[in-house]
This record gives structure tokens, C-alpha cells and sequence, in this order.
């Protein structure tokens, strides 16, 4: 898959506009735009417009400038739909569940009866696993 543009990928479809979307707001990176299947009603999406199939694969400069319009979207979201809060997630690989290859940004309004399947189970370390699990990542961190 090439990394700048996907003449398969549907979101690029959107950002080219050769198919509709309900948009919310656009700059020179990035575009935001109404979820067609939503967890819950007002779910958006945000994405560079340039085709990178994951979050890790962007630039600082790049998720810097995307990411920046998370806090206003999410006041905007919280703003129009009255929700009582919201869940920001991206998901990253088909194990992950990403379904679509170009890199997104899920914002998902919450309320406390809405019929959301939250939180995830959580697990516990033991012995040492934390801190060498600690050490692992710093260490790429550094590489
Ligand atoms: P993910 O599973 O994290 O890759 O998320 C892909 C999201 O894109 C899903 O929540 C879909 O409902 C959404 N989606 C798929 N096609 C469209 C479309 N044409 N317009 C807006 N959202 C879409
Ligand atoms: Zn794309």
C-alpha cells in the first residue's frame, strides 16, 4: 500500500470528495466527519487527510497538527449532543479492529445508559513484569 495516497482506500475517497460525508471541519492536514455507522449518535471521526495506514507511522509534526483538533471537536461533540462524556480512541491494526487503513481518530459520546459494552477487562503484572515491561519501552524510546 502506498503511503501517500490510495486510490482504493474510502477515506481518501472522502478527503478527495468522490464520495459524500458529513463534514464537521477541514484544515490543510487534517479532516473531521460524521461516523455513517455510530456507536452512539454524533460519533466522529478525524484523520489526516494524507493516506498513512496507522498512528504510528506519523509524523510528530503531522499527529501534532491533526491531533490539536481533538480538544475543540470534543467540546464541539459534547456541546451539540449533550453527552456525559466521551471516549477518544484509535484503533491500530485488524487486531485492534481497524477496519479502514488510513489512520483515524475515534470520538465516541458516552452516556451512562447508553448500550456500550465499557470498560476493558484489566489484568494485573506480577513479580518484576511491570518494571522490565518499563525498561522495554523506554529503552525503544531512546533507539
Ligand atoms: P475502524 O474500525 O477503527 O477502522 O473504524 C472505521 C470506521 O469508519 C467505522 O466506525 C465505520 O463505521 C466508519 N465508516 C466506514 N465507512 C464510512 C463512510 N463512508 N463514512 C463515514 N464513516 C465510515
Ligand atoms: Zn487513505
Amino acid at each position: 500500500m502506498k503511503s501517500n495516497d490510495d486510490h482504493h482506500c474510502i477515506f481518501c475517497k472522502i478527503v478527495r470528495g468522490e464520495i459524500p460525508s458529513a463534514r464537521l471541519i477541514e484544515t490543510e492536514t487534517a479532516i473531521a466527519f460524521l461516523d455513517i455507522n455510530p456507536v452512539c449518535h454524533g460519533h466522529t471521526l478525524l484523520l489526516p487527510k494524507a493516506h498513512h495506514p496507522v498512528l504510528a507511522e506519523l509524523s510528530d509534526e503531522l499527529a501534532g497538527k491533526v491531533g490539536a483538533l481533538l480538544p475543540r471537536l470534543c467540546r464541539a461533540v459534547t456541546a451539540a449532543t449533550g453527552a456525559e462524556g466521551l471516549n477518544v480512541i484509535v484503533n491500530s491494526g485488524r487486531v485492534a479492529g481497524q477496519t479502514i487503513d488510513h489512520c483515524h481518530w475515534h470520538i465516541i459520546p458516552r452516556w451512562s445508559d447508553d448500550p456500550v459494552n465499557w470498560p476493558w477487562p484489566h489484568s494485573q503484572y506480577s513479580g518484576d513484569e511491570l518494571e522490565q515491561m518499563r525498561f522495554r519501552i523506554e529503552r525503544e524510546l531512546r533507539a
